[in-house]
């Protein structure tokens, strides 16, 4: 398996050295909005610890980063009255993973709503910045 590489996107986020739009952070993680939502609150949660995947991550940041997924799809789902909560995690291309970097897709879903296809368009900052306090106030309730 390629090793990982911490020049990845991801990385270069948890390094400062490119924005993200952060909803929760602590010692062992950080969630921030997706640029290319497939839905309005759409959230990475990605452990600091760097992995290319799931199949080369320690098992004791799996068991830090689950509950802060939890966390996160509990807070989407109240911040946008969803349904329900998708949660995807793409292991090599092959599996659709283009950053490489483990995270944790997490998507508010409502009935009979599908989810928007990968444009490519990034969302408007201002937009992201909005979907953000929405999840931050449902975290903090
Ligand atoms: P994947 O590797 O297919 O599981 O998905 C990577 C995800 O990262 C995609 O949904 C992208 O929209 C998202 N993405 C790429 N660059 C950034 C970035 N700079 N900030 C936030 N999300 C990003």
């Amino acid at each position: 398996m390629t090793a990982y590489d911490p020049n990845n996107i991801f990385g270069k986020i948890l390094k400062g050295e490119i924005p993200s739009v952060r909803v929760y952070e602590d010692d062992h993680t950080v969630a921030f909005m997706d640029v290319m939502p497939h839905a309005p609150g759409h959230v990475l949660v990605i452990p600091r610890k760097g992995s290319r995947n799931i199949l080369d991550a320690d098992a004791e940041v799996l068991a830090r980063t689950i509950p802060v997924v939890q966390k996160i799809a509990n807070a989407v789902k109240e911040a946008f009255e969803a349904d329900g909560v998708y949660i995807a995690q793409f292991n090599e291309p092959a599996a659709g993973q283009t950053v490489f970097h483990l995270h944790f897709h997490v998507i508010p879903r409502h009935e009979g709503l599908p989810l928007k296809p990968h444009s490519g368009a990034m969302e408007d900052g201002a937009v992201l910045k909005a979907n953000a306090e929405k999840i931050k106030a449902a975290l903090e309730g």
